[in-house]
């Protein structure tokens, strides 16, 4: 049964070299059942602290956390949470990964059905090194399900991914979370994922972290990759990192005006403490499949990308109508 989360006045330090880290300070956050939110927020913020903490894996310094009417003390069973990496046991087989959560929360509940519903089904005697990072990674999912928790907290799960599986998998989660109705948190750095999955999007300031903006994303579902509304929203949530970026500043420059193959984009963050670099997903015109993703160099560099470079998983770029951000 899906559960609501509560946080008030949460604060969190740490203790570094002796002296106290604040971290998470005054998080008041109310997660409502079947809620999806995704969390966004400069790398080192405290996001991935946030989680844990919803998690029972560590404990607040300061304030109240609550899943259902019961407060977190310790790792709950009714959270089951995702990682990047899919940290599956390599001695076992895929269905036994998947079992280990239905054992964790003592679910009666067998995995063929969850390998099933992530798309493994005849993959249940697989090895983990046997596997795509994509497979990996709904394995992981599989085994965060089978409990069926109230909540389901992922922790960037998709970011080791290349960029068309994590299209996939995007849509994967959703398709599940439909099916399962929990709660879920969804941290991430990538702005279009948090724009396609959630009902809400959570943006932290730099740390120590607050909330500084809270975006419910009203459109309806299933979600258009490229959706006007999700355009206005992006460039919001970018406003709010310091990227004075919109769809019309991604220009080729003058002298390359003759040459439409080539999409030239500019980053000026305006708070450069904010974003240390940028993950830049380009789409072709002809194709909206991304057929890049890549680092960009630090802010204010200008970054060029040609018909025909080469790029994962050896597919060809065209020309570049549409680019868009993920922050680290
Ligand atoms: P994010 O997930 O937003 O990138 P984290 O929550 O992982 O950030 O970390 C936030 C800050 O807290 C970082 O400065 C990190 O070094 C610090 N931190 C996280 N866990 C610990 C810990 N167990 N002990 C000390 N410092 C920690
Ligand atoms: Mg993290």
């Amino acid at each position: 049964m899906a559960e609501p989360v509560t946080l008030a006045r949460v604060a969190k330090q740490f203790d570094h070299r002796g002296e106290p880290l604040p971290v998470l300070q005054g998080i008041d956050l109310t997660i409502a059942a079947g809620e999806i939110v995704a969390v966004l927020g400069p790398s080192g913020c405290g996001k991935s602290t946030l989680l844990r903490l919803i998690a029972g894996l560590d404990q607040p310094s300061s304030g109240e956390l609550r899943l259902g009417d019961k407060p977190v003390v310790r790792s709950d069973p009714r959270c089951a949470v995702v990682f990047q990496e899919p940290r599956l046991f390599p001695w076992k087989n895929v269905a036994k990964n998947v079992a280990v959560g239905a054992r964790r929360s003592q679910s009666h509940s067998t995995p063929d059905e969850w390998l099933r519903l992530v798309g493994l089904d005849g993959f249940a005697k697989s090895l983990p090194h046997q596997l795509s990072g994509g497979m990996a990674q709904r394995t992981a999912l599989a085994r965060a399900l089978i409990g069926q928790p109230g909540v389901l907290l992922l922790d960037e799960p998709f970011a080791a991914l290349d960029a068309l599986t994590r299209l996939q998998m995007q849509d994967l989660l959703w398709n599940v979370c439909e099916r399962t109705g929990s709660t879920v948190l969804l941290v991430t750095h990538d702005v279009d994922e948090a724009l396609h999955l959630a009902d809400r999007i959570v943006i932290l300031g730099n740390r120590p972290a607050s909330i500084v903006a809270t975006i419910p994303v009203t459109s309806p579902r299933p979600r258009a990759r490229g959706d006007a509304y999700l355009g206005q929203l992006r460039d919001r949530i970018l406003g709010h990192f310091g990227f004075p970026v919109g769809h019309e500043s991604h220009t080729a420059p003058p002298d390359d005006s003759n040459r439409p193959e080539l999409a030239v984009l500019h980053v000026y963050p305006a708070n450069h403490a904010s974003a240390a670099a940028a993950t830049v997903h380009a789409m072709s015109a002809t194709d909206p499949a991304p057929v890049s993703a890549m680092a960009c160099p630090p802010p204010a560099a200008p970054l060029g990308v040609r018909a025909g470079d080469r790029f994962g998983r050896g597919r060809k770029s065209s020309v570049f109508d549409f680019l868009s951000f993920g922050l680290h």
